[in-house]
């Protein structure tokens, strides 16, 4: 078959040497059309086109040295290993094998002359290789380098990359001759580009990332800020942004309920609160009333650090629902949350004769069907719950509001789900999602393209901010006597044991050992104990305790990472501080520090501390300040980690970086702008070509 009579929307089969076999691996992929091919792109490159000195191999990166060995040793440490430590000029070396037999051992022998090819790693003395290719530079037949960069695709179990290097030639001869409709896309970016990135036209990007020519610098192509691969970032941010934008269109194009009148049950509930709004509150219920007023679904995310005072804001927009005798659903992402909300709004909503619900693990199944049948019917009430809320057998009679509390680590398929789900005739519920991780603004404006957003950038008043102190282990004595001291004056404290290992049963462990050792060091305190393997109803239960003030000390795990809120708990303890990352620190640091008093978090670590763990425990002795915080935890973890792994997709990039790409996203703001303006096929066109999310506009 010759490439003149194929175009970019033919499937994959048409192209030589794809049998059904290679096509079923192909679709695992994701790849169906050669289009599809065109555009999976290189993960990254190998370079066996030219020798890197020592000095300049970078972590990571894999790369060919030429060096010369001068030590061979077998290393008994946790596994047995051999250890070749080799150099050239500029530089160390180790080599290091686990697999190895005695006529290997023999030959990498002291003063031979060595091309290896490997990863750069870190290792205890030097930077590492482990098993490297390794060929001898006295053997006459060590090979020729290669001429060019080797990309490295993402691939699939059994599919090999020669395979995949082979079909994109094909599907690049395909390119050349079909275009893509390139030019007018090409167009707009030079139009666009103020910043005169100088970038080259798509196909052109797309043949230089795929096969980089002889020359080409590793270094740029490494960090993914080589022109081509700039120009391919835009547009594949452009395809997320229309994606988003198209989302919020359509979403605003439907009905909901429309909530004219602040309602009678307001001012009632303004005086069970038992404090008065801050501004920011007041502000941003502004805000979110005039979403209400109109009959289109609100998609509205609220941004507020810790402490902020998020639920009296979803308290006051859910007392204007009821008023309307509409129902609302609030969800939280934890059981123990759930309970801590449903006794809040108990407490706030009660004695204005508003029910409030819960709907818990804990229910037994007679229970649950009866709490699902008056669900389905017309009441008004609050519900509380977690996920469990939004499970195929749950119905709602009248929903018009839902809040989804802490989940910013909920994608845009989740969002559409949830909306899909109190619809009831073509109405849908209003929606209002709560996050206490504050995203950079650019961040925002790209991940939540989708979402208007509303930000409670103020404390309530006389509070403290939280001091912060780093402390190793071996000072634990000096913490237990802190809480000893704080707990006899009447103050209540947590002791927090993150995972040690990645296993809960470690993890339960390590806190009921912690626990038992307080206990011994404390016995004049009252000391409880969460983790997550305790059921529900004892874990509530425990909770409660706590918040009494029945008990002085909670030993946790990090299940009380989010939205616990007990005012009289001023002491916060995190143990292995090392291992969490900034997000988590600053969400548990939150437990403390909601009252008058000044509060206090000591992170004890373990030595030694790694470079990034150093960052981040100094970040946080730094700055209370949750934006500053979100700024350093995307420098040192990027965006995909920052905004959880399962949101919107901006995980499965192909090629743009948000962190690294940021200086783009301006470009491609206003580039959205004018495809959707100008020329709306053309966005279908970039989002299909792209396939930034495969979300089912027909159900939407
Ligand atoms: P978050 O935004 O982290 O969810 P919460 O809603 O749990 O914060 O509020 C934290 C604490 O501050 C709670 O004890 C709450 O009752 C209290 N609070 C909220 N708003 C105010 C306010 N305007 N004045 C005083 N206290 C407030
Ligand atoms: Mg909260």
């Amino acid at each position: 078959m010759s490439a003149e009579r194929l175009c970019l929307d033919d499937s994959v089969q048409q192209l030589a040497g794809v049998g059904p076999r290679l096509t079923e691996k192909l679709a695992r992929l994701g790849l169906s059309t050669i289009r599809d091919v065109v555009y999976h792109l290189p993960l990254r490159y190998q370079d066996r086109t030219q020798v890197t000195p020592l000095s300049r191999a970078r972590l990571k990166m894999e790369v060919v040295v030429e060096a010369t060995i001068h030590a061979n040793q077998l290393q008994y440490g946790k596994r047995r290993s051999l250890l070749v430590r080799v150099s050239d000029d500029t530089g160390m070396l180790s080599l290091r094998f686990f697999y190895f037999n005695r006529e290997q051992q023999l030959r990498l022998a002291v003063g031979r002359r060595i091309r290896c090819f490997g990863e750069i790693r870190r290792g205890p003395q030097s930077i590492e290789m482990v098993h490297p290719e390794v060929r001898f530079l006295d053997d006459p037949s060590a090979a020729a380098m290669d001429s060019a960069l080797t990309p490295i695709y993402p691939s699939t179990e059994g599919l090999h990359q020669l395979s995949l290097r082979k079909l994109v030639v094909q599907a690049l001869d395909v390119l050349r001759l079909d275009g893509d409709d390139a030019q007018h896309i090409d167009a707009l970016i030079r139009t666009h580009d103020q910043t005169k990135h100088d970038l080259p036209a798509l196909e052109h990007a797309l043949n230089y990332v795929h096969r980089p020519p002889f020359g080409a610098p590793l270094e740029p192509l490494w960090q993914g800020i080589h022109p081509a691969q700039q120009r391919l970032a835009i547009e594949e941010l452009l395809a997320h942004q229309l994606s988003l934008r198209r989302l919020r269109q359509t979403t605003r194009q439907q009905r909901a309920p429309k909530f004219a009148s602040p309602g009678e049950l307001r001012p009632k509930l303004k005086a069970a609160l038992g404090f008065t709004l801050t501004r920011a509150q007041q502000r941003v219920i502004t805000e979110i009333d005039r979403d209400l007023a109109r009959a289109q679904p609100m998609l509205r995310l609220l941004q507020g650090d810790v402490g902020a005072g998020k639920t009296a804001v979803a308290a006051m927009i859910a007392a204007r629902v009821l008023a309307a005798h509409y129902q609302v659903a609030l969800m939280a992402p934890t059981e123990l949350l759930a309970e801590q909300h449903a006794r809040t709004f108990t407490r706030w909503f009660a004695p204005n004769e508003i029910e409030v619900l819960s709907l818990t693990g804990r229910l037994t199944a007679a229970a649950k069907r009866k709490l699902h049948a008056r669900l389905a019917t017309a009441e008004p009430f609050i519900v509380v719950g977690t996920h469990a809320l939004f499970q195929a057998d749950v119905r709602f009679g009248r929903l018009g509001l839902i809040v989804v509390d802490e989940q910013h680590r909920f994608g845009v398929d989740q969002r559409l789900a949830l909306l899909e789900k109190g619809t009831n005739g073509g109405v849908r519920p209003h929606q209002l999602i709560m996050t206490a991780t504050p995203i950079p603004r650019t961040l925002a404006m790209t991940a939540y393209a989708d979402l208007d957003v509303s930000v409670l950038d103020e404390l309530p008043p006389k509070r403290r901010p939280v001091t912060t102190t780093v402390i190793p282990e071996s000072r634990r004595d000096e913490i237990v006597a802190r809480i000893n001291e704080a707990c006899t004056h009447g103050r209540q404290a947590y002791w927090v044991c993150p995972l040690i290992d990645e296993s809960e049963v470690l993890d339960h462990q390590a806190a009921t050992d912690t626990a038992v050792e307080l206990s011994a060091a404390l016995p004049r305190l009252r000391i409880g104990l969460v983790h997550g393997r305790l059921k529900e109803l004892a874990k509530a239960e425990v909770m409660q305790r706590f918040v009494a003030g029945e008990l002085d000390l909670l030993v946790a795990t990090t299940v009380i990472e989010v939205g616990v809120d007990v005012p009289n708990a001023n002491l916060m303890i995190i143990e292995n501080s090392e291992r969490l990352g900034l997000a988590q620190l600053h969400q548990l640091r939150g437990r403390v520090g909601r009252g008058e008093a000044q509060s206090a978090c000591v992170l004890l670590y373990k030595s030694p501390l790694s470079e990034t763990a150093r960052h981040r425990l100094h970040t946080m002795r730094e700055t209370n300040d949750g934006f500053v915080i979100a700024e350093r935890d995307l420098e040192l973890r990027g965006p995909g980690e920052v905004l959880g792994t399962r949101q919107t997709g901006l995980a499965a990039f192909k090629i743009a970086d948000l962190s690294r790409d940021r200086h783009l996203l301006p470009v491609v703001r206003s580039l959205a702008d004018a495809v959707l303006s100008s020329s709306p096929e053309l966005g279908d066109r970039l989002i299909g070509r792209w396939l930034v999310h495969k979300v089912d506009y027909a159900k939407v």
